[in-house]
C-alpha cells in the first residue's frame, strides 16, 4: 500500500453528489500529436490524463486492471474547455 506522502501527482477528490457526469467514449485516434500535460497519481486504480495536441484537448481515463487497462476518453474540445473540465474533475465537480 502506497501512502499519500510518497505520491508526487494529483489525486481526484470524491465526486460531489451533484457532480456533472462526463461522457466517456471508447478512444479512437483523433489528434495526430497528443501529449499528456497533466495526470493524476498512478497509486489509484483510475488514472486521469489531460491530453493536448494541435490546439485541442480531451481527458483520458484509464482503469488499471490486472489483465488489461480499460481506457476511455472525453470528446475533443478546445484546450480551455478541457482545462475547465480537468479542474472540475479534480475537485469532484465532474466525473
Ligand atoms: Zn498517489
Amino acid at each position: 500500500m502506497i501512502t499519500l506522502d510518497e505520491c508526487l501527482s494529483l489525486h481526484v477528490v470524491m465526486a460531489q453528489r451533484n457532480h456533472v457526469r462526463l461522457e466517456w467514449r471508447t478512444p479512437y485516434p483523433v489528434l495526430a500529436r497528443v501529449r499528456p500535460v497533466a495526470w493524476t497519481c498512478f497509486c489509484r486504480a483510475t488514472v486521469y490524463e489531460l491530453c493536448e495536441g494541435g490546439g485541442r484537448a480531451f481527458i483520458q481515463r484509464t482503469v488499471q486492471l490486472d489483465a488489461d487497462n480499460e481506457v476511455h476518453e472525453t470528446s475533443v474540445g478546445s484546450i480551455l474547455e478541457a482545462r475547465a473540465i480537468w479542474a472540475a474533475l479534480l475537485s469532484g465537480r465532474a466525473r
